[in-house]
């Protein structure tokens, strides 16, 4: 805002100097002499009283200057010839004789800087309203539109240097990103070898596992300039204006070679090129494109490396991923235990801890979190300590902000009616107790009806360790223990409530992929997944790619295996009615049960 006033300031300043000269045009603005305007009649008297010692002609004026060195200006029209109007007024021609006459060129600077102003007024004009775009398409977290440059920035490798001490865990990507950084600083040691450089490298990780996190730690590793662009910027930016940024992003990168070009969220433009609905289409296709142009001018003498992120490696475009341009893909997974431990250390590093912290307990209870997760768990256990003055964090603020961070804070202040408090706690005591009479369900960790998030409330169940695949087994339980709570209020109130609508959510997804994706079902090992990179429009127009008796007998299959497990839920919960309510009676006082709690209970009853 600042800077519109300004400029207004400097129109302004500019409009008045202009008005002055033309007021002033009239005048003679020489100070020092007098001057002063006078008649052509007058001037002539002044000639024949032989006062007048040097008569300067000029275009528009004659000057008569008389030995003081007063100068008196008459107009004349620049048509006339002067001697004929002098002549016209009676001038004596021996008088005139005896003057000097000097021609001048009458070079009018005002009139000079006056057309000068005239021209540059609209330019500057056009700039300043250009400028106040640019300034208003800057709500993003960087520049989002430079007349002079492609929007590009550069990470300096000096301020807030990140380096893959930075980046726990993750100790292959590490290695093979080390390359790429061995690559760029020794790049000779290579091309002498004749190897042939990678163009690029494609980070595929969900949300928060750490893309950009490790593409800055190669730029502070690597010490070569590293420029970075981030393709939702491209997105909102005015049309036809994404390709020409990529072209000169790469043309910035390319001069200051060798350089790493850090595309972010690149799935944003480089999403399958004719699929999704609305605008932004050709933009972005014509930005894509440029990229695709770029990186093909590459020749192996171009010490220019391509890394781009992604979280929807699904819908990229396949052009993206042909040999020759990214082709190293790393890919980023969700932290295991170790690297949890490893993460939430580092995170912890610089705040005041309790030494009796357990981080391993806490790496064992976050199967799932990402790297920002657990950053943000650190952070929350501090502001919890802070807000209970404490002076270190203890260990009990980490586990108490862990289910903070998965399902949102407690909404304690939000008043429950008793009657939906009962409801969901035997809701979530009915999910319980099916988790744990069945044999290849996942503990419970903690059942708890104070509402968070969306959810009035929750049952956590954590696996014993860290699991990379689940069996037929597992699964099955698992759909019955999500038919827990529906069938508790079923048997219970002989009602049910829509706080099941998320379980069945859940349930049915969870059978779909049973069938179609894992194989696991009657229809035996086949895969009907449904193709991934089906985005909005395309999953529109692309019908399924099995015939229709197939797709009868899933839905037939579906509607099995959800019916078989809210009967296995439904048994369990009515053959043990009055666990159910010893539980939930439990609940309703004190609210959240622990996982030793719940086990005695269970013992006891
Ligand atoms: P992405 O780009 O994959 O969405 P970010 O790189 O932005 O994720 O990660 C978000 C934050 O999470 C980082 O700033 C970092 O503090 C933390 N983080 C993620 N992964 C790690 C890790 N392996 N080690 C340390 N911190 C991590
Ligand atoms: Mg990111
Ligand atoms: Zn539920």
């Amino acid at each position: 805002m600042k800077s519109i006033i300004k400029n207004i300031l400097i129109i302004a300043l500019v409009l008045i100097a202009v008005l002055l000269m033309f007021g002033g045009d009239n005048q003679n603005l020489s100070l020092g002499s007098k001057n002063k305007t006078v008649a052509i009649s007058e001037l002539v008297k002044l000639i024949n009283n032989g006062e007048v010692i040097e008569l300067e002609i000029k275009e528009d004026n004659v000057v008569a200057i008389d030995k003081n060195d007063n100068k008196s200006i008459a107009k004349i029209n620049a048509n006339e010839s002067v001697f004929e109007l002098l002549k016209y007024y009676g001038v004596n021609a021996e008088k005139i004789a005896n003057t000097k006459i000097v021609f001048k060129e009458d070079i009018n600077w005002m009139n000079i800087i006056w057309y000068a102003m005239l021209a540059l007024i609209p330019l500057y004009l056009l700039f300043m309203v250009m400028n106040i775009f640019g300034k208003q398409n800057k709500q993003g977290p960087g520049q989002m539109f430079t007349f002079n440059q492609s929007g590009i920035r550069q990470f300096s490798p000096h301020k807030n240097k990140i380096t893959f001490k930075n980046v726990a865990g993750m100790k292959e990507e590490k290695e093979e990103l080390l390359e790429i950084v061995d690559f760029l600083k020794n790049s000779k040691k290579f091309t002498d070898l004749g190897a042939k450089i990678p163009k690029g490298v494609l980070l595929m990780g969900s949300p928060g596992t750490g893309k950009t996190l490790l593409a800055r730690a190669i730029a502070g590793e690597s010490n070569v300039p590293f420029f970075h662009i981030s393709g939702s910027e491209f997105v909102e930016m005015f049309v036809g204006v994404g390709a020409s940024r990529v072209r000169s992003a790469f043309a910035v990168a390319k001069k200051a070679a060798p350089a790493i070009l850090f595309i972010d969220e690149i799935d944003a433009i480089g999403r399958e090129r004719g699929s999704g609905i609305g605008g932004g289409q050709d933009e972005r296709e014509q930005t894509l494109n440029q990229i695709l142009v770029e990186m093909d001018g590459f020749d192996n003498n171009t010490n220019v490396i391509v890394v781009a992120a992604t979280n929807r490696p699904d819908v990229l475009d396949s052009a993206l991923l042909r040999p020759g341009r990214f082709d190293r893909r790393i890919i980023l997974h969700l932290p295991d235990i170790s690297e949890r431990e490893e993460i939430l250390k580092l995170h912890l590093a610089n705040k005041k801890i309790n030494p009796n912290v357990n981080v391993r307990k806490i790496a064992e209870r976050t199967p799932g979190f990402s790297g920002a997760d657990l950053e943000n768990l650190a952070n929350e256990a501090t502001l919890l300590a802070a807000k209970n003055n404490q002076k270190e964090v203890l260990e009990e603020d980490l586990l108490k902000s862990i289910e903070k961070v998965m399902l949102g804070p407690e909404r304690k202040s939000h008043i429950i009616q008793p009657r939906e408090k009962e409801i969901t706690a035997y809701h979530e005591s009915g999910h319980a107790l099916v988790a744990a009479k069945l044999k290849n369900a996942d503990p419970i960790q903690k059942i708890s009806i104070i509402s968070r998030g969306q959810a009035a409330g929750y049952t956590l169940q954590l696996p014993t360790e860290d699991k990379i695949f689940s069996t037929r087994l597992e699964i099955l339980d698992e759909l019955a223990t999500l038919m827990g709570g529906y069938s508790a209020e079923e048997v219970v109130f002989k009602d049910i409530s829509t706080g099941s609508a998320n379980d069945l959510k859940v349930a049915s997804e969870k059978a779909r992929a049973f069938i179609m994706k894992f194989g696991m079902s009657k229809l035996g090992p086949i895969s009907l997944a449904e193709d991934e990179s089906i985005f909005l429009g395309k999953s529109l127009t692309n019908k399924h790619n099995f015939s229709e008796e197939l797709a009868a007998k899933i839905d037939t299959e579906m509607e099995n295996l959800l019916n078989a497990a809210h009967d296995t839920a439904k048994n369990i919960i009515t053959s043990s009615k009055k666990v159910l309510e010893n539980i939930a009676k439990a609940l309703l006082e004190k609210e959240t049960l622990e996982k030793e709690e719940f086990y005695q209970l269970l013992e006891e009853n």
